[in-house]
């Protein structure tokens, strides 16, 4: 189990671009379409944005049509945590880095084969580790 990462909000925004801070910190959604990755084909790693966590691996993305980028499985299970959301008169599941809490995004079960899921993931949480 990785060591969690606590920092204040104070921190954080010290950080992160304000863009980042309201993602991962603030339960924000970036707009869609908006996102720097949201129509990224590179390959690599991408990473918590907050704190470098790998997350998810290039080769499970996929292109949802949501503006949104879109993976079918995270790189490790133990990467991300898993949270009801009933805001917003909806119930979803909130996706979070499981080493400092950011917030990412959400899961929905309907994404394609074989796992069924679509990680729906805002750009501004993410960092793309290109394969060099
Ligand atoms: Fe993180």
């Amino acid at each position: 189990m990785t060591d969690k990462i606590k920092k204040s909000d104070a921190e954080w925004q010290a950080q992160l671009s304000p863009e980042q801070y309201q993602v991962c910190r603030k339960h924000g959604t970036e707009a869609p379409f908006s996102g720097k990755y949201a129509h990224t084909k590179d390959a690599g790693t991408y990473v918590c944005a907050c704190c470098g966590q790998e997350l998810f691996a290039s080769d499970a993305k996929y292109d949802s049509g949501s503006g949104w980028p879109s993976f079918w499985q995270p790189s490790s299970k133990e990467h991300v945590a898993e949270k009801q959301d009933d805001s917003h008169g909806m119930f979803r599941t909130e996706v979070l880095c499981s080493r400092c809490d950011a917030h990412l995004g959400h899961v929905f079960p309907d994404g394609p084969k074989p796992t069924g899921q679509r990680y729906c993931i805002n750009s501004a949480a993410l960092d793309l580790k290109k394969k060099s």
